[in-house]
């Protein structure tokens, strides 16, 4: 079994109270590590610790080193790419393919924001005061904490710890209780890149405790986070002691729109692909499909057919394309919510129970599941359920399927599919989401821009506006013939 420990101040340690916590494999509850469970006082620790190194010289630290770094700590990441996708499909239960592709696009963050550092993004200002020079730099924003999900644990804590690290900034980082592992390797690889004492910092233990510190904290001058929204609603309010910077990126129900003039084999493939990846636990998984009446039928016909074939099972083996959800406890959640579609008169179409299969019975597994005749009054098709499930609305018009879509609290992401260029551009610009896919649908890349209007969050990650997440701007005006103003004192 792995034993994994905390990073503070340059050294590995275990949790004050000698606390430790089991970690498991979803697939089949077997224990896979026992790591370090850290309290309030090592959250402490490190916060004060990534303190010192800021205040300390690392502040200052030019951009060439920080590039340097980065490229070194990417390369690890290749080189080590298969076992970090071998841990990370232990402790989510997603396949090694997927696990993979997470490696590759972790590596890609990491060369991407050392790329960026090639730019020192010093803007010179007109001054219109004579003999003067005005000039707008960059400076890291200061101590950062980095709270990410089970759910895409590395990539998650990726797309925090890159920017922030290329900003020149310090940074503690808390993964999810659930999924520490791939955390604790990268950083191994940070330390073996050469990263100083207190730059990277990770404590490990549960939300309320290490996590709720790190927001209270005021010598922790930016918190992101990335996790539900009910959460980021309290880490929201833990930020206010100190009026530090937030950056949130929270749930979603992501509206997936199907225009009767689309390529219907393409659309049917996509509906499947938005959801049914990572067991549906994705935040802008497009649970929810609508699809235009004419074409409704057969669609949802073909959906039935596809769903009734998705081979469950180990991440590990060949032939597997989903995985189990990833507790005990989550897989209760889902089906509490499977209860509410069918009180609230959704129709169960596909799925809705755990599989027979006796080799999954001891894993957290749940069949795809489709509810049909569903209304966007329903909770099951407004709230999140993080989980391999679809509800499905009808509409008649474009605009009633842009006003429904837009019925929400989220705004992460929606796609749509038409073959009409003239529909493609009103509906593009009508739906109020971060991301809009135009026959497409959960395409991400590093060099775009990722975040949510609305309740699902506050700034954007990833893209060069990750970056500025970490980043101060102040102005220097100085001027070059001060003489007295000759305004106060006068006789
Ligand atoms: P969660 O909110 O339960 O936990 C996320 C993290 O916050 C964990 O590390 C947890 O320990 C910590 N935490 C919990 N309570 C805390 C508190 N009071 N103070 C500080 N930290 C606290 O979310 P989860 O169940 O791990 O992840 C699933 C959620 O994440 C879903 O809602 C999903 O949509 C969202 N998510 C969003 C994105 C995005 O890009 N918008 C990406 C992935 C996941």
């Amino acid at each position: 079994m792995l034993k994994k420990k905390m990073f503070i101040g340059g050294e590995w340690v275990e949790a004050l109270s000698g606390e430790k916590r089991s970690i498991e494999n979803p697939y089949d509850a077997s224990l896979v590590a026992e790591v370090s469970e850290g309290s309030r006082e090592d959250a402490k620790k490190a916060i004060s610790e990534a303190r010192k190194a800021f205040d300390g010289g690392w502040g200052q630290t030019g951009r060439k080193e920080r590039q340097g770094l980065l490229l070194k700590l990417a390369e690890l990441i290749k080189r080590d790419k298969e076992e970090l996708a071998n841990l990370e499909s232990l402790n989510t239960g997603k396949t090694m393919e997927e696990s993979r592709w997470d490696m590759d696009d972790i590596y890609n963050i990491f060369k991407f924001y050392a790329k960026l550092l090639d730019n020192d993004f010093t803007e010179k200002v007109q001054s219109p005061i004579p003999d003067s020079t005005s000039i707008v730099v960059k400076e890291p924003i200061g101590v950062c904490g980095q709270i990410s999900p089970w759910n895409y644990p590395l990539l998650q804590a990726s797309w925090k710890m890159a920017p922030a690290l290329a900003a020149g900034c310090t940074i503690i980082m808390k993964p999810s209780e659930l999924t520490p592992l791939t955390t604790v390797k990268v950083t191994e690889l940070a330390v073996e890149a050469g990263y100083p004492p207190g730059v990277v910092n990770l404590v490990l233990g549960p939300g309320h405790t290490v996590g709720a510190e790190m927001a209270e904290n005021h010598d922790v001058d930016l918190i992101s986070f990335t996790g539900g929204s009910l959460t980021g609603r309290k880490i929201m309010n833990a930020a206010s002691g100190n009026i530090k910077k937030v950056a949130l990126e929270l749930g979603g129900k992501n509206p997936h729109l199907i225009f009767d003039d689309c390529d219907f084999e393409t659309a049917v493939d996509y509906a499947l692909n938005g959801v049914f990846f990572h067991a549906g636990q994705i935040c802008s998984a497009g649970t929810r499909l609508m699809v235009q009446k004419s074409i409704s039928g057969p669609f949802i016909k073909a959906l039935k057919s596809k769903m009734e074939k998705i081979k469950l099972g180990n991440g590990f083996d060949e032939g597997t394309e989903m995985g189990p959800v990833i507790s005990k406890e989550h897989l209760s959640k889902i089906e509490s919510y499977i209860e509410v579609a069918k009180n609230e008169g959704a129709k169960l179409l596909v799925g809705g129970e755990r599989p027979k299969d006796e080799a999954l019975r001891k894993g957290h597994f749940i069949l795809p599941t489709l509810f049909t005749d569903c209304d966007s009054s329903m909770r099951i098709v407004q709230e999140e359920v993080f989980g391999p499930l679809i509800t499905v609305e009808t509409f008649e018009t474009e605009e009633e399927a842009v006003t429904k879509a837009n019925d929400t609290i989220y705004g992460l992401s929606a796609g749509f599919w038409t073959n009409d260029l003239e529909r493609i551009e009103r509906v593009k610009k009508a739906l109020r989401f971060g991301t809009v896919w135009v026959n497409d649908f959960n395409t991400y890349f590093t060099e775009a821009p990722w975040g949510g209007y609305k309740q699902s969050g506050v700034g954007r990650e990833l893209g060069h506006l990750g970056l500025e997440e970490y980043q101060e701007t102040k102005h220097i005006f100085q001027n070059h013939k001060p003489a007295p103003f000759n305004w106060f004192g006068k006789d």
